[in-house]
């Protein structure tokens, strides 16, 4: 079962490549149990963030914290470890294995018996095993995949394998989920279908989102807070409604 979920501190975050700042001096936090939007244009730095928080890029400055634990001084391992995973913009699923080991591959970083009791098939191993299928099937159910388990990943509609990609996530229990564009490509109603899993995930489990997305309308119904992005810098913060009529955003989106 996942730990509860923890305050996420970024503070004063850059992250520069070469001559181009991705990101200068953003700085938001991330109430335990809370669903929070980070939405700008594309290029405004949103992955990058991402990047920064689950380890796989380094910070030019600033600092990000979980709890009490230092999240830019970590690499991606440890940082899952600490109950933080992700899912990527662009799909990145096993596509000719099945739903259900796609899912079980966010179990392994949890996987305590290692390698050898595998391969032994040791009753530990064994025991260990059922319960990541066990944990597995709980998520498929709450995702709406239940039935899709034996299904290889390819031959599901879009919509199914972002949420393959979410489940591969949540398999690892997070209690922080960081969500990179997680309707981006979709039809308005496969949208709608996505904020609804959002909402029951958020429900069921008890963890804290970082919602990062390019559809502003998409997140209105679904953040308590939002932090607005552009050419790498925040540029608003607030709830929905306050970052909706704040002249800086609708200049950003629209051009105005
Ligand atoms: P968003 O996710 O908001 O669309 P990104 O974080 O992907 O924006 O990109 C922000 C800026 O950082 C862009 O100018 C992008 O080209 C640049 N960038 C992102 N990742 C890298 C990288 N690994 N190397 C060089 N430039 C990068
Ligand atoms: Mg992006």
């Amino acid at each position: 079962t996942a730990e509860a979920p923890k305050r996420l501190a970024v503070e004063e975050l850059t992250v520069r490549f070469g001559g181009i700042s991705a990101l200068s001096e953003v700085s938001f936090a991330v109430e335990p149990g809370t669903v929070h939007a980070l939405i700008g244009p594309n290029g405004a730095g949103k992955s990058t963030c991402i990047n920064v928080l689950g380890g796989a890029y380094r910070a030019t400055e600033g600092r990000v914290t979980y709890g009490d634990d230092e999240l830019t001084a970590l690499p991606s391992h440890r940082t899952a470890e600490l109950g933080v995973a992700r899912t990527f913009q662009n799909i990145s699923l096993a596509l000719e294995d099945t739903v259900e080991d796609n899912l079980l591959v966010g179990r392994h970083r949890l996987m305590r018996s290692g390698v050898l009791a595998s391969a032994l098939r040791t009753p530990g191993a064994r025991r260990e095993e059922r319960a990541h299928r066990a944990t597995v099937r709980d998520i498929a159910d709450l995702l709406g995949l239940g039935p899709l388990l034996d299904v290889p990943v390819h031959s599901l509609s879009y919509g199914n394998r972002k949420r393959v990609e979410m489940g591969r996530a949540l398999a690892a229990r997070p209690s922080l989920l960081l969500l990179d564009e997680p309707v981006a490509g979709m039809t308005h109603g496969e949208s709608q279908e996505m904020a609804e899993t959002i909402r029951q995930v958020r429900r069921d489990l008890g963890l804290s989102i970082l919602l990062v997305e390019h559809d502003m309308p998409f997140v209105m119904g679904l953040a308590e807070q939002v932090t607005v992005l552009d050419f790498g810098k925040k540029i608003a913060e607030g709830t929905p409604a306050e970052v909706q009529r704040d002249p800086e955003v609708l200049r950003a989106y629209l051009g105005a």
